[in-house]
């Protein structure tokens, strides 16, 4: 059996900055990251656009309250305000110590780090490499992995979480190239499994964004929270659904219908196209709906609007975005310079997810947390961005909260032995798993029922939601979950099978799209991203609260959270 002190699921930037913050605090602990990808290809290293944080590099009259409102407030009031008063007051210092570790920040000409608009900010504070700013840092926290020596084992994939009698003692995972399945112990664990996009069929997300820390700890019995909230970004490159990220807003392009009308002065006139993302999708979906949408020909009635860069002139295309000027031209054959971009709205983001208090540790119900177990990052939810996140909030959240976590374990595990496991158990029902998906003589091949699974969650759960429609979406879940169960392998081989990954995260994906569904069938209201037409206002007196699913393969049972209000009483949010 594998021994640490620490194992950490995920190489992304939550689950980096946690490893460094562990390894200084104290250098003898022996700690570990697994990564079913390599940790420099987790899906962090694609964020493009920025990390907030009010440095007052460019806009003096900016503070941590004002980035504390702006967050409240895009969040619809279901942020919990205590967890948003640590990420903003928070903010600057950890990006200072990203600089500091050698992180490649876009300058001022004066040499201070570069701020730039952001939607849903009220000040310019987003900090930036060009839009390639996930690979900046990433470059940097993985390179202090290795600097610190922690143990990575990369292309591992994490099959199970060994939670026994209300705690976490380690996991079962496998690796891609031999097959070969282990067992590892530790006194703490930490998921850093980043987010879900592929339950829906067109997203901005790495194809490894499948939800498996999710689905882990929901059939390991402990609840998640929040998980109706599904975060669409407005400007997903069509038909590809690519990220065409936000900075490009920040630097000034226009959204425009097929009649050449700016039509977010119709839906957020004060913010233009730089309303949060839920609005500014529902805004796009609304104009395609009306026929203001625009065809491959330019006529009017298609399925994408234009983001028109053309009056920032190639100069500044070139030094601000260049990235979201090259992927337009690679995947579509679009000159930015000259020609607007289409898009449409793309699945983006996860606000819900696995319930910690502002230490990283993980709830294990309304009240009550679990033994040795921790999470952070994306697939984490604190709740800072609520119903709706703002853009350039993620980054910070993974940096704030990694590190925050990382401090948690370091102390934690100081007084911990290594629990006892029956390794053989584990191994014996591990082996079981893999070699039943080998021998399954189904009928159904994998990408079948995957497609068929995500246009179902796109149609029935998609930008605006009902009963009715939840209630049929549901009801197909159901039938593909059946037939999932008839899937056949071509490849019944142990080295490289990439099949039996797809086939595990397949698991992953149906369990948390059922989590997904049912969690928004039960919210009867409108709140941020989670749009109901049945439902169109927000109801602060009945749903103000944190939904939290139990899930079973029997079905779902739902329970409720207070919503932490400290600072900010709930407002009607216009913009
Ligand atoms: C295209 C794009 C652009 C973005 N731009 C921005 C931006 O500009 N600003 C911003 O704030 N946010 C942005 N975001 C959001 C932000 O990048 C993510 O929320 C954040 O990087 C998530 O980091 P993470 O560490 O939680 O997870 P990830 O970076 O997704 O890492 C997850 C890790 O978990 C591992 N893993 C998962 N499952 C398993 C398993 N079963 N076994 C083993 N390992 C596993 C993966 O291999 C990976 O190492 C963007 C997102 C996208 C998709």
């Amino acid at each position: 059996m594998i021994e640490h002190d620490v194992v950490i699921v995920g190489g992304g930037l939550a689950g980096s900055r946690a490893a460094v913050e562990i390894a200084r605090i104290d250098p003898n602990l022996r700690i570990a990251v697994v990564a079913k990808t390599h940790p420099i290809r987790s899906h962090s290293v694609a964020a493009q656009g920025g990390i907030a944080a009010t440095l007052k590099n460019v806009d003096s009259a900016d503070n941590w309250e004002a980035h504390a409102f702006d967050t409240v407030k895009g969040s619809d009031y279901l942020a919990d305000q205590d967890a948003v008063e640590i990420l903003t007051r928070e903010a600057p210092d950890v990006v200072i110590d990203l600089e500091h570790m050698g992180v490649l920040f876009s300058r001022l000409s004066d040499g201070r780090i570069a701020q730039r608009a952001f939607g849903g900010h009220s000040h310019n504070r987003t900090c930036y490499a060009a839009d390639k700013t996930g690979h900046a840092i990433l470059h940097e926290l993985v390179n202090n992995l290795r600097r610190y020596g922690v143990t990575i084992y990369d292309e591992w994939y994490v099959m199970r979480l060994i939670l026994e009698e209300g705690q976490a003692k380690g996991l079962v995972m496998h690796r891609l190239r031999d097959g070969q399945v282990q067992v590892v112990r530790a006194k703490a664990v930490m998921f850093a499994t980043g987010g879900y996009g592929r339950v829906y069929n067109t997203t901005s997300n790495d194809y490894a964004s499948t939800g498996d820390g999710l689905a882990m700890t929901a059939i390991a019995g402990l609840p998640l929270e929040d998980m109706e909230f599904v975060q669409f970004h407005p400007t997903g490159l069509y038909p590809v659904g690519v990220l065409i990220s936000e900075a490009v807003r920040g630097e000034g392009a226009y959204l425009v219908n097929s009649e050449g009308d700016r039509f977010m002065s119709a839906y957020a006139p004060s913010r233009m196209e730089l309303a949060p993302r839920d609005i500014t999708s529902r805004a796009i979906t609304r104009e395609i709906r009306a026929g203001r949408g625009i065809h491959d020909n330019g006529s009017a009635g298609g399925a994408f609007v234009y983001l028109d860069l053309r009056h920032m002139g190639k100069e500044k295309i070139m030094s601000r975005v260049p990235f979201c000027w090259e992927e337009a031209h690679r995947l579509v054959g679009i000159d930015a310079v000259h020609q607007p971009i289409p898009v449409r709205p793309t699945v983006h983001y996860s606000m819900g997810g696995i319930p910690v208090n502002t230490d990283g540790q993980v709830r294990s119900g309304v009240d009550g947390l679990v033994e040795s177990f921790f999470a952070a990052g994306e697939t984490a939810c604190v709740s800072v961005h609520g119903a709706n996140r703002l853009g350039s909030n993620s980054l910070l959240e993974c940096v704030v909260y990694g590190r925050r976590t990382g401090r948690t374990i370091a102390q934690y595990v100081q007084t911990r032995k290594l629990p006892e496991i029956d390794e053989a158990a584990y191994l014996t029902q591990a082996h079981q798993t893999l070699q039943s998906l080998l021998d399954q003589s189904g009928t159904y091949r994998i990408n079948e029922i995957r497609q068929a699974f995500q246009d179902c969650m796109t149609d029935y759960c998609g930008v605006f939601r009902n009963e009715s429609l939840m209630q049929e979406g549901l009801e197909k879940l159901h039938q593909i979950q059946q037939q999932a169960q008839q899937i056949y392998l071509d490849d019944k081989g142990k080295v490289w099978n990439s099949e039996v990954v797809e086939a595990l995260e397949l698991r992953s994906l149906l369990i948390v799209g059922e989590v997904i569904l049912t969690s928004a069938l039960h919210r009867q209201e409108s709140r941020g991203a989670h749009c109901r037409e049945d439902y169109p206002d927000r109801d602060d007196t009945t749903a103000l609260r944190h939904t939290m699913a139990y899930y079973s393969p029997a079905g779902i049972d739902l329970r409720y959270r207070p919503v932490t209000i400290t600072l900010f009483q709930p407002q009607e949010r216009k913009y």
